[in-house]
């Protein structure tokens, strides 16, 4: 028996599962593309053959993939459902508060112990004070893995309103989706003045987000990245679908959405999210 099953390895995941391990705790993982299991099987951690063989593993679920209604459609198949009883959840895929609340809602029926939470964070900071992990449930629930969540960084405990990491989530998002947006503009605006876009890049703090994503555009640098233009859009649609939900304004994530939506299509969704100037040049008029 391991301490702690995470399932899914993808860009996020891989990062969670390293740092669990790198700090000594028994784990198990298991990923839908086996794999991407072999660096960790390498590394002595134990891989489960199937999910199901994930949950029966451990006492506590690490769940990191796509979004709440793949990880709802993989526990809530017969074979699972009956094994989650007495288990511990703890989801940190992007959703909306309406997914953790049905999420939470379903887990209680099941009589799973269950925590919500978000990364604000990209992989290569998990483990370290620049990742803050999001967390809301029950207070005895968070009690018991504050252990295991402060492995991966800063953890904020929000209480044990369900909605709340999620929604602080989004709100946090927000922030980047601003900033891929100003960047893009003033790639525009500098490559029609014939300004270099490292002096606009030179002009943000040496660490800042800014000065990092002008410097992916100035560098042409797209296929580097910690996290897709893909995984950026879907987690959009987290906030749009927020915003429908709460009968709130939608006008700018709408609008990002759709330039993110022309940049997937247009093939650009396994690079950096910056590729999104790739469908901007033309221009507007
Ligand atoms: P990713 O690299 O695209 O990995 C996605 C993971 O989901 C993979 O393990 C994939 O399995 C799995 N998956 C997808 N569909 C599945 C299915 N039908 N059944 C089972 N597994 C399935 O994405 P990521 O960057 O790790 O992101 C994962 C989550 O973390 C997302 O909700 C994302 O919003 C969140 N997050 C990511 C970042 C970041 O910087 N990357 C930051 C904060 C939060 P396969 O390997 O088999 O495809």
């Amino acid at each position: 028996m391991s301490e702690i099953s995470a399932i899914g390895l993808g860009l996020m995941g891989a990062a969670l599962v390293q740092a669990l391990h790198g700090a000594g705790h028994g784990l198990t993982v298991w990923n839908r593309t086996p794999e991407k299991m072999r660096p960790f099987i390498d590394a002595g951690v134990d891989a489960a053959g199937s999910a199901a063989e994930a949950v029966d593993s451990s006492p506590v679920i690490l769940l990191c993939i796509d979004n709440y209604a793949i990880s709802n459609e993989l526990l809530s198949s017969p074979e699972i459902a009956s094994r989650l009883p007495g288990k511990t959840v703890i989801q940190l895929s992007t959703g909306t508060p309406r997914e953790a609340q049905e999420t939470a809602d379903w887990m209680r029926e099941q009589g799973v112990s269950y925590l919500d939470g978000a990364i604000l964070a990209g992989p290569n900071d998990i483990g370290s004070d620049n990742s803050t992990i999001l967390v809301c449930g029950d207070e005895d629930i968070h009690a018991a893995c504050a252990n295991l969540l402060a492995r991966l960084g800063r953890v904020r405990y929000l209480g044990p309103n369900i909605r709340a990491a999620s929604a602080l989530d989004l709100a946090w998002l927000c922030a980047a989706y601003g900033r891929f947006m100003a960047v893009a503009q003033a790639a525009l605006i500098c490559d029609s003045e014939s300004v270099g876009m490292d002096e606009f890049a030179h002009l943000f703090a040496e660490n800042s987000l800014t000065r990092r994503n002008a410097g992916v555009v100035h560098e042409q640098s797209f296929a580097d990245c910690t996290a897709t233009l893909k995984v950026w859009r879907a987690a959009l649609m987290r906030i749009q679908q927020q915003g429908r939900d709460a009968g709130i304004n939608t006008d700018f994530p709408d609008h990002v959405a759709d330039i993110l939506q022309r940049a997937e299509s247009a093939g650009h969704g396994e690079q950096h999210v910056m590729a999104m100037i790739k469908v901007m040049s033309a221009s507007a008029t």
